[in-house]
This record gives structure tokens, C-alpha cells and sequence, in this order.
């Protein structure tokens, strides 16, 4: 995103925006609330196509605000949607790749011209606060961009490969890269952008079609995004869009014969039956799977405690703890552990919270009811096996009774306890005193995860933390975020162990591989 200033939005810049931002995302927060409710279709072969059930989504900001109607989509839906896209896969995967390329980036400066009001709709319908939420979009700009950068630079993956040495005949190797199919796009409701946007678009640059299924809690934001790429001028069929319920919608498509391949981003429970569901298939099929994460950040007795309590505050917190990346396990070395948690509980004490469209709020909502729950029943035994330093109360006063406020959340815990295990996706932090760095280290791997990790401490330990940690995506020294901000094309995000299944990163050199097949051609002429 280009502004007056010439600032670029990161997850790291983030922080201080010019004041630009703020400005036109009032302008943008009044026009989109001044227009809520409205019926939205599906997108399939081109058609808008109804449904007939419909489901409202509410805000979690404060649940008296329907902010659309939506269509509850079945099994019927998700013949439609894949029989569509299986009919416009021939014209597009023969389409040149640069052309691909230039539709695509349109799609992306599409994004660009429209991120305030959808980073307002984003805002209203996940809960995500002004910075998080123009991140989003921006992000999802720039995970429209990096598959065509990465097409460019490996010039659509044509290679000529060694000639055969034979004598009498001239033989030629080429090896091409070509798409599946049937691509099958199902993202998660917190980075319902990002998670949609940068699978949908490699996916595309790769010459597929796709099927997209959004959460149910945010079917908003993706419907804008597939809008983008429609309003681009890509062909009618090649982009399809459909909601409903994952359990019935969602597995239909998981179930359908003529899906080729799939992105998965969500919960690792939700994603494992996916996988198993999909090998029922007649032939293996690539299942991208991007899953959860319980990500530890690491503090060393060299380590400046400035720099990791802020990080390590953003990253439990942003986004009230729902992010995959969120920091929820904290193993800090016993000479500097007092001062330093002296210094997180001060820092959440600060932390503002209330409605996230409104510029001074840092904290939003959790993303719905059972989440408020969830965050009740872990406050609780919290207080029963840990000790709370901060938190673990949900905020009721005024509106915020409207909505799922839930306060930031420290909690001392015995190692061992079965919360190290769990993915809470709250605003939910746990610490720990440890004796060494190698104590710290065995902890912050003796879970099934793999996604993100941090570390606080000088440059020889940074090192070995790298070595020893397993994660995808690891950190040193961050003040932006222990464990969170990853950005396309600097910080490819990915997870190991539980966390994810292609061990390749998404914005980063190896992604876009994973959306196509390898022929070989080989043609031998008489010499
Ligand atoms: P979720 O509950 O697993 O749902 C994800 C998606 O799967 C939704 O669209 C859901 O639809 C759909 N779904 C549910 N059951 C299905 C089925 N049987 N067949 C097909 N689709 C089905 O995840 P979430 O609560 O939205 O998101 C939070 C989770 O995502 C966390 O675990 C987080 O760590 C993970 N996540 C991972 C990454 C990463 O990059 N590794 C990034 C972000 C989030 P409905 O909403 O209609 O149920
Ligand atoms: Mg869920």
C-alpha cells in the first residue's frame, strides 16, 4: 500500500502509522457503517448465486450489529461450485502465465485502492484493531504480488534440462510445470484476508481454478477479496465462492471426486480429518495444510528486557491472542525472570481495550460465544493450578456487555501442566522460571507444534536457539514481536511437527511449486 508518505504497512511497521491511516480509516468506518446488513451471494460460474437458507453474521464487537446476510450453502452448492470451476480449468491453465501474472496484480492493486474499507469491514467482523486490520489487507495485497514475482523470476518453471547423449539423434529435455485442477481454498476466521487471499492467488498464478469456503464466523472479508479478483477481469468460473457451514458445505467439498488439490488453513483437529477424509480419494492428492500453533518465546539471562517485553506482549496479544503465530508459552531464565515479568504485567496493565474500530483501543473481542466461553473455563482453572499475575476476567461494563471482551491474561503455571499443550487462541499467556537455556529449550519443544518461536539473548545463543528450536519460523530479538509479523517476501510463514504439512513456506521461494505438477518433455529428432 502506497501512502502520502511513503510508508510501507507491515506487521512491523505497523506501530506508528502516519496519521494519514487514522484519517481515512474514520472517513472509510463511517461509510461502512452506515450500510450494513445487506444480502451477499455466492460467486459461482460468474453468477451471483442465493442460496436458500441464509445465516446473519453479527459482530463480536457488539452482537446487535447484523453486519450482512449470507448463504448457507450445502452439498448442492458445492457440486455448482466444482463443476464450474472444473469447466473453465482447460482455457485457464492454457492462458499464458504472464497474462495470469498481469490479472492477478490488478486484483492486488484493486486491494490496494479499496483497504479502508475493507480493513473497516475486516475491523467490524473479526474484532481486529485499525492497524491489525489495514494489515490484513495490505498483507493479502502482497500475497497477490509474490506468486507473480516468484512466476517472473523462475520464468513460468520452463527449464531445459541435459541432452541425451546419443549418437544420430539430438534428444531435448524440458521440464514444465503445470496446474492440478480443481483447487479447493479453506481458510480460518482470523486472517480471513491473508488465509484466503495468498492460497487463492498462488493457486491462480499456477494456472488452477479455485473453490473458495471462508469460515462462518467471517464471510465477509473474503467475499470483498474474491470481488477483487473477479473485478480484475479474471474469466467467469476460475474463481468460485461459496459459504456455509464447514461440517456440511465444507466437507462435501472435502468429499468431492473432482477436487485436485487443497489448501487447509485452520485448527489442527478440523485439519487432520481433513487430510485423513481426503486420502479416501483414488489417488494421493496434495493437501496443503496450515495449522495451529502453541509458540514459546525464550528469554535468556543476557537478554534485553525491553525488547522482550514488549515483544512478547505484542505477540500474546495482538489480535487478542488468535493468531496461529501468538506467543502463549513464556520460559525465562530464573537471574532475570522477576524483572521481567514485573515489566509484562506492568505493560498489559497498560493495554487498552473496548471497541477495536475506535483508534485508542489496542485489544477487540474475541471472535465469538464459544470462544468467550472457552476463555471463562480456562480462566478458571487458571486460577485453580496457576497463579493469575494479570487477567482472566472477561470486561462487562457499558457496551462491552454487547460483545466478547476478555482482559489480557498472565498466569503463572507449573511446568507440566496440560495447558502447555493446548491451543487456548485467546488472550492468554502462561510463563514459567527456568533453571537454563537448555531446560527453557526442552520445554519449548516438548509439544506437537512447530509454527513459530522467539528468543531473547545474545548473538551466540540466538544461534544455537535457531539450530535447536523446531519451528518454521523462528525470531531473535524482536521488540515488533516474539513470535509474530511475518510479511510475504521477508518472513515466509510456515509450521512443522503438528503445525503444518508441505514444510515449504507461504511468501517464500518454495510456495508456489506446491501448486503445480512436473511434466518432462522429451522429443528426439534425427540428427
Ligand atoms: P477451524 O475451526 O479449524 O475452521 C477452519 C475452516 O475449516 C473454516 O472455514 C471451517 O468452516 C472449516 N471446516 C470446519 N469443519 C470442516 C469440515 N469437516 N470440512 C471442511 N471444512 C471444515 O479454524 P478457525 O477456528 O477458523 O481458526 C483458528 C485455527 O486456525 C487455529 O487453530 C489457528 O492456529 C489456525 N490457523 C493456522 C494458521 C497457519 O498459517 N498455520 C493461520 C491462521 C490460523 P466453519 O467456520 O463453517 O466451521
Ligand atoms: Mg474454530
Amino acid at each position: 500500500m502506497a501512502t502520502e508518505s511513503n510508508f510501507k504497512l507491515t506487521y512491523s511497521t505497523m506501530f506508528n502509522p502516519p496519521e494519514e491511516l487514522h484519517t481515512r480509516f474514520g472517513g472509510a468506518l463511517a461509510a461502512v457503517k452506515a450500510n450494513l446488513g445487506k444480502e451477499y451471494a455466492m460467486i459461482i460460474g460468474g453468477d451471483e448465486y442465493k442460496a436458500a437458507d441464509k445465516f446473519e453474521k453479527r459482530s463480536p464487537i457488539n452482537t446487535d450489529w447484523v453486519l450482512g446476510v449470507f448463504q448457507k450453502g450445502t452439498a448442492a452448492e458445492s457440486d455448482k461450485a466444482v463443476s464450474a470451476a472444473r469447466k473453465a480449468f482447460p482455457a485457464w491453465s492454457r492462458t499464458p502465465w504472464e497474462k495470469r501474472v498481469e490479472l492477478v496484480r490488478k486484483a492486488a492493486d484493486l486491494m490496494d485502492a479499496r483497504i479502508f474499507e475493507m480493513g473497516v469491514t475486516m475491523a467490524l467482523e473479526v474484532g481486529k484493531n485499525r492497524m491489525e486490520s489495514l494489515g490484513d489487507v495490505a498483507e493479502t495485497a502482497d500475497l497477490f504480488r509474490y506468486p507473480c514475482e516468484s512466476m517472473e523470476a523462475n520464468q513460468g518453471f520452463i527449464k531445459e534440462m541435459k541432452r541425451d547423449p546419443l549418437t544420430g539423434y539430438v534428444s531435448t529435455n524440458t521440464s514444465v510445470l503445470r496446474p492440478y485442477g480443481v483447487w479447493l481454498v479453506i481458510s480460518p476466521f482470523n486472517f480471513p484476508g491473508a488465509l484466503t487471499g495468498g492460497p487463492a492467488a498462488s493457486a491462480l498464478v499456477a494456472g488452477n481454478t479455485i473453490v473458495i469456503k471462508p469460515a462462518t464466523d467471517t464471510p465477509w472479508l473474503p467475499r470483498l477479496v474474491a470481488q477483487c479478483l473477479v473485478d480484475a477481469g479474471i474469466p467467469d468460473g476460475v474463481v468460485n465462492f461459496v459459504t456455509g457451514p464447514g461440517s456440511t458445505l465444507g466437507q462435501a467439498l472435502i468429499d468431492h471426486p473432482d477436487i485436485a488439490g487443497i489448501t487447509f488453513t485452520g485448527s489442527y483437529d478440523v485439519g487432520m480429518k481433513i487430510y485423513r477424509d481426503f486420502a479416501n480419494g483414488k489417488w494421493v492428492r496434495p493437501t496443503i495444510l496450515e495449522l495451529g500453533g502453541k509458540n514459546p518465546a525464550i528469554v535468556s539471562r543476557h537478554a534485553d528486557l525491553e525488547a522482550a517485553a514488549v515483544g512478547i506482549l505484542r505477540s500474546a496479544f495482538g489480535l487478542q491472542g488468535q493468531k496461529c503465530s501468538a506467543c502463549s508459552r513464556v520460559y525465562i531464565e530464573e537471574p532475570v525472570y522477576d524483572a521481567l515479568v514485573e515489566q509484562l504485567i506492568d505493560l498489559t496493565n497498560q493495554l487498552t481495550i473496548g471497541d477495536p474500530t475506535d483508534r485508542s483501543n489496542y485489544l477487540g473481542p474475541v471472535i465469538n460465544k464459544a470462544s468467550y466461553a472457552d476463555y471463562q473455563a480456562f480462566a478458571g482453572e487458571l486460577k485453580r493450578d496457576g497463579r493469575v499475575l494479570t487477567g482472566a476476567e472477561t470486561l462487562t461494563h457499558g457496551d462491552l456487555a454487547k460483545g466478547f471482551f476478555c482482559a489480557p491474561t498472565l498466569a503463572e503455571l507449573p511446568l507440566g501442566h496440560r495447558l502447555w499443550q493446548v491451543e487456548m487462541f485467546l488472550p492468554i499467556t502462561t510463563v514459567a522460571k527456568v533453571a537454563s537455556l537448555e531446560q527453557a529449550m526442552q520445554h519449548a519443544n516438548d509439544v506437537m507444534y512447530g509454527l513459530t518461536a522467539g528468543f531473547y539473548g545474545n548473538d551466540a545463543e540466538a544461534d544455537w536457539f535457531y539450530d535447536q528450536i523446531e519451528a518454521g519460523v523462528t525470531y531473535a530479538n524482536r521488540p515488533q514481536g516474539a513470535t509474530t509479523g511475518a510479511w510475504p517476501g521477508f518472513q515466509p510463514f510456515g509450521g512443522w511437527k503438528g503445525s503444518g504439512s508441505s514444510g515449504k513456506n507461504s511468501g517464500g521461494l518454495y510456495y508456489l511449486p506446491l501448486y503445480l505438477h512436473e511434466q518432462i518433455r522429451t522429443r528426439v529428432r534425427k540428427a
